[in-house]
């Protein structure tokens, strides 16, 4: 009797509150809900590869343009030499850099996830830093870049490259396949650029590095905020080995790519690759670490792909010692750069570095 008595005040009860019917409002709303999530998702991912592909597209054309306007200044645009840019225009290396970071930011955003990309940094609501860092990569690929280095230099830096351009023909290995003589060249190439940064960071040369270490947010696009001075020593870096140990243009072009391609995978917001510092090459975050705001963490990982001078001359730090968030930026001799005004600080950074040089030069020894 008491079991009936139970069973059927149990019916009663379940009856009455009936569980799937009063979760099946909940579970429409939490569907709803995912629903219009995902389609949020979707819409900010289209837009922001409509306006990647519509950047990379202004700059395209604007590079055009200037290339127009230069050979109208020339003498004359002919159809002939309107021909012969278009032509040009397909195998410049803008193409291969706008690709690159396309490709770059595409990658990054698939291992991470949207939320934690650089792309979602730059083009959903972008910093100061992030905003500053698309106008150094619009002058990178219009060529404003290249040409303010040939200007600032009077022609040095491409008279340098093409003497070594004619000099590595006859080097050691010129005569060796492009594909044993690249990674020996590369790695030619990351000792130059070690000694090359080492002394960007020494007080006479500063000012010049200083404009990419104002960065205020990480994101690939880091990569393109720096100086044409700089561009400038970071050229000749990268030709004298290729003149002192000779290459043929094949091997260049591969070490060049490859070079090209690690200052993004440094700058990139790549989680878990400490383990690659082991074996003497770098890891994102040990670059995070580079651009550290604080004072212990100044003048270490120089190494854009390759760790191991760091971890030869002493200057390596394990990006594991470095836990949390690491605040960016420059404090001190070289914050006068302001991630708000990206076009004052590109066109001052020349100025500021002969201003520092004369203070330099005129104090008192010792
Ligand atoms: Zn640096
Ligand atoms: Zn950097």
């Amino acid at each position: 009797m008491a079991k009936a008595t139970l069973a059927t005040a149990c019916a009663g009860a379940c009856g009455r509150i009936r569980p799937e019917a009063a979760l099946r409002p909940a579970v429409a709303r939490l569907a709803a809900a995912l629903e219009e999530q995902a389609a949020a998702s979707r819409g900010i991912a289209w837009r922001s590869l409509g306006s990647m592909s519509g950047a990379l597209a202004a700059a395209l054309a604007l590079t055009f343009c200037f290339k127009a306007l230069l050979l109208l200044a020339s003498g004359g645009l002919a159809w002939a030499s309107l021909a012969a840019i278009v032509s040009g225009f397909a195998n410049a290396s803008v193409l291969v850099y706008g690709g690159g970071l396309l490709a770059a930011l595409l990658i990054e955003a698939s291992v991470t996830g949207w939320q934690a990309s650089s792309a979602r940094r730059l083009l959903v609501a972008p910093s100061d830093s992030a905003r500053g860092d698309l106008f150094f990569v619009f002058l990178a690929l219009s060529g404003g870049a290249a040409a303010a280095t040939t200007l600032l230099s009077a022609g040095l830096v491409d008279a340098v490259v093409a003497w070594s351009d004619a000099a590595s023909a006859r080097g050691p290995l010129s005569g060796q396949s492009a594909w044993l003589a690249a990674p020996l060249l590369y790695f030619g190439m990351t000792f130059f650029n070690y000694w090359n940064h080492r002394l960007l960071h020494t007080r006479w040369l500063w000012p010049l590095h200083a404009v990419h270490h104002s960065a205020q947010d990480f994101t690939i696009c880091n990569a393109a905020r720096v100086s044409p001075t700089e561009i400038g020593i970071v050229t000749l870096s990268q030709a004298l080995p290729a003149a002192l140990l000779g290459a043929s243009a094949d091997a260049i072009l591969i070490a060049s790519l490859v070079a090209s391609f690690e200052i993004l995978w440094t700058h990139s917001r790549l989680p878990g690759l400490a383990w690659l510092e082991r074996i003497g090459l770098s890891s994102p975050r040990a670059h995070v670490i580079h651009h550290a705001r604080e004072a212990r963490y100044h003048n270490r990982n120089f190494g854009d792909l390759v760790l191991l001078w760091d971890q030869l001359f002493g200057t390596y730090l394990d990006s594991r010692q470095a836990r949390g968030e690491i605040p960016l930026g420059v404090d001190g001799l070289g914050s006068g750069y302001d991630c708000r005004r990206p076009v004052r600080d590109y066109l001052q950074t020349h100025w500021a570095w002969m201003c520092s040089l004369r203070r330099l030069l005129r104090a008192p020894a010792g």
